[in-house]
């Protein structure tokens, strides 16, 4: 059994500069505020961390999973970790006066009070493969297909990328992302770092049985504030021409997957570019509707028009036996405006029923904006029925029913 560490002793948490993609989740899950970044590296602060594992299950990447035994006088400060291109080797572990330091594990993951989405799979997901391809170790894949998605009157400039692994082996599974490294260097000097990108293709391929992914990339082309702004990697992808090579890192991902049991429902609730992982997931089940697997599928996709909605014209060929289509629109004109909020309050009845099936799973993707306005949407008509939204919350993310994706 493992003993304590002597109070002189730390098993200090640190992050891997090597795998690390610079996502934010961690900063954004930490409840104790014990993780910060620079243009560099995300560290965590010695002086606040707990070690309470909040953070550990959403890492895409597992780099936030490494630990040193340090003395607790001598533990790596944030300015140190900040410029850190690597972690530092493992040292014996110190030993304190009169004790033998011992490896404590650290606790058992916690979901964060404030997080909103499931720490876990859904409990029939496929086992999704992580890691391959490194910073150190990327590959490169060969675009074979690129278009625009949106309208071309439109401000919106998405883009359909295909990219084909040739004969590499680059396991996927829908709701994963990948990671893209822009060519150039960074204000530092320093080679961008990647860049997270959603799957829009299924497993098997975007073209089943061939070796490659879709996804589904917007042009930023203005912060998120509105001001002007050319956005590194976004800007390379929608660039790209056929037969160009990219280097890419991953899989990604490991709790934003879809259930693998016959019967499992999907509501899928996206804006913008978060259509991708639910075009992953649609395909998946649209490629085996003869196999009378598939449970109900529920889209709600929210765009400011419908010549601003990615796949529009593909999605509306999709037969309303098979998936049932809400379209929200907040500038059309001559129509009210409507938010992907309002139409599940709008469908209350439908939500309900599935929710009430444990075969249904909930993803939600798309601008961070949305996690509330969902949330409160779910929680609405769940209490109008007499039910406690509370215990249903706790319940879905439990259970690995009710994911998020937002950026
Ligand atoms: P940068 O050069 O990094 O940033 C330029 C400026 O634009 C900065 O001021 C920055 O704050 C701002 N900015 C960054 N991103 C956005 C944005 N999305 N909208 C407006 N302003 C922005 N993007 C997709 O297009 N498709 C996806 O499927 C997708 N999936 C993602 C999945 C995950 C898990 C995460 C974390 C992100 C995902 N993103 C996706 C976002 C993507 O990783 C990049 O952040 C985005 O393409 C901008 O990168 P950039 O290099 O072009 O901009």
């Amino acid at each position: 059994m493992n003993a304590p560490l002597p109070a002189e002793v730390l098993k200090q948490h640190v992050i891997d500069p090597e795998i690390c993609i610079r996502c934010n989740t961690c900063e954004e899950t930490c409840p104790i505020d014990a993780i910060t970044h620079d243009a560099n590296n995300y560290v965590v602060d010695p002086d606040i961390c707990n070690g309470c594992m909040a953070c550990v299950p959403p890492c895409p990447t597992g780099a936030i999973d490494n630990w040193r035994l340090v003395a607790r006088a001598e533990a790596h400060s944030v300015h140190d970790q900040l410029g850190w291109e690597e972690l530092p080797q493992e040292q014996a572990p110190p030993v304190a006066a009169g004790a033998e330091a011992a490896v404590a594990e650290p606790a058992a993951p916690q979901p964060a009070a404030a997080a909103p989405g499931a720490a876990v799979p859904p409990w029939s997901a496929a086992h999704p493969y992580v890691n391959l391809y490194t910073h150190k170790t990327p590959m490169t894949a060969t675009v074979v297909g690129n278009y625009r998605v949106t309208g071309t009157d439109t401000d919106s400039d998405i883009h359909h990328i295909v990219l084909d692994f040739g004969e590499l082996p680059f396991p996927v599974l829908e709701g994963q992302s990948i990671g893209i490294l822009p060519p150039g260097l960074d204000a530092q000097g320093r080679p961008h770092h990647a860049r997270q990108y959603s799957l829009a293709s299924p497993r098997d391929g975007e073209r089943a049985g061939y070796n490659n992914l879709s996804l589904t990339v917007k042009r930023v082309t203005e912060d998120h504030a509105g001001a002007a702004a050319h956005g590194v990697c976004s800007n390379y992808l929608c660039d790209l021409v056929k037969n160009d090579k990219v280097q890419v890192i991953g899989p990604f991902g490991h709790t934003f997957l879809m259930p693998n049991h016959p019967g499992a429902n999907l509501i899928m609730i996206c804006t913008g570019t978060g259509s991708a992982p639910m075009r992953a997931m649609t395909e998946r089940c649209r490629r085996r509707i003869e196999s009378g697997e598939n449970g109900k599928l529920m889209l709600f996709f929210g765009a400011r028009t419908e010549r601003e909605l990615p796949y529009f014209g593909p999605l509306m060929k999709l037969p309303p036996d098979f998936i049932d289509i809400n379209l929200a629109l907040s500038r059309e004109a001559g129509q009210p405006k409507r938010y992907v909020q309002d139409l599940i309050r709008d469908r209350a009845a439908k939500v309900l029923e599935l929710l009430a099936d444990r075969n249904t799973c909930i993803y939600v993707c798309g601008l961070k904006g949305m996690e509330t306005g969902v949330l409160d949407a779910l929680r609405d008509v769940t209490v109008q029925s007499g039910q406690d939204w509370s215990i249903l919350h706790d319940a879905l993310r439990r259970e690995g029913r009710l994911h998020f994706e937002t950026y």
